[in-house]
């Protein structure tokens, strides 16, 4: 939109909300459509943005069938549209593809580690199909597609139940509730900032380079340092109370972003202290509303 684009959005509103997007929702150039992309549609564009799927394990779990489907059937829909309007896509897929993984860090060559029969695999081998679905609309109908692999991505406009641990860890500490570590917190993961993230993907799509390109901020840190980085943020007398670690969930994750440096020219600008700084403020001015 501020690239001066015309722009058509569609939401079934699963995990989004129209707060999101209400200050764009009466320009001219901004079409808001209430759709689930299960189901096919017409559309004449000239780039598709493919974001859809709940990224959260609490909430993809939720329906965890209807997440295969937005994997395979939505991602077929929409490289349908890919193919009639030689439109090229940009499919948001995950560090997920490389389930619990045996290599470390991550690079886009490794093929990973994933149960395929777990409760993660919904979405782990939904994200590995709607890649395969990529890569053959590429082979086969020569569809211009470019892939990002990305790595946990936090930031203002999470939703206060979307259940993921940073927005949980923030709310819980503004609400003066127990901030809950699942197992020993000893786990790590890679945590990148929202605007980094987008212009990652936005010099993807512009790029010639179809990926896969892992997008994320290579800087690892435990769960349990994630905890005291909150709270001394907020309020370090918030106790914490350990839960069961969930079934398959990944002991270690970071990104190799050496081919997202050379192929985009990119890397993540904003530190995790900075970015949770700006996204405690965020939590801080709705959590009135919470
Ligand atoms: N986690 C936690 N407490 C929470 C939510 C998550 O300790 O309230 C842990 C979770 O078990 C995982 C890590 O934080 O090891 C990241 O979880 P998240 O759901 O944010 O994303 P994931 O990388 O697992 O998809």
């Amino acid at each position: 939109m501020q690239a001066g684009e015309k722009v058509i959005c569609l939401d079934n509103y699963f995990t989004g909300q129209k707060s999101n997007i209400s200050k764009w929702i009466d320009h001219s150039n901004f079409e808001l459509i209430n759709h689930d992309i299960i189901n096919p549609i017409e559309l004449k564009v000239d780039k598709i943005w493919h974001l859809a799927c709940p990224a959260s394990p609490n909430q993809y779990q939720k329906n965890p069938i209807n997440t295969a489907k937005v994997n395979f059937m939505g991602t077929y829909n929409m490289l349908e549209i890919a193919r009639n309007t030689k439109a090229p896509l940009l499919l948001a897929s995950s560090s997920e593809v490389y389930g619990d993984p045996q290599v470390h860090p991550q690079r886009e060559d490794y093929h990973g580690h994933v149960n395929t029969t777990g409760i993660r695999s919904c979405y782990d081998e939904g994200k590995r199909i709607s890649e395969s679905l990529c890569f053959d609309y590429k082979r086969v109908h020569n569809c211009k597609v470019h892939v990002a692999r990305i790595f946990n991505t936090y930031g203002p406009r999470m939703l206060p139940n979307d259940g993921r641990v940073i927005s949980n860890f923030i709310v819980q500490a503004l609400s003066n509730k127990p901030i809950t570590i699942y197992g020993d917190g000893l786990q790590t993961r890679s945590f990148c900032y929202v605007d980094d993230l987008i212009e990652g993907l936005m010099r993807l799509m512009n790029k010639d380079h179809s990926g896969p390109i892992n997008l994320g901020n290579p800087m690892e840190i435990t769960i349990r340092d994630v905890a005291d980085l909150i709270r001394e943020e907020i309020n370090p007398s918030i106790p914490i109370v350990y839960k069961s670690l969930p079934e398959d969930d990944p002991l270690k994750r970071q990104p190799d972003i050496n081919l997202a440096l050379t192929a985009l020219d990119w890397k993540p600008e904003v530190n995790l202290s900075r970015g949770l700084a700006l996204t405690i403020n965020y939590f801080r001015s709705i959590i009135s509303t919470i």
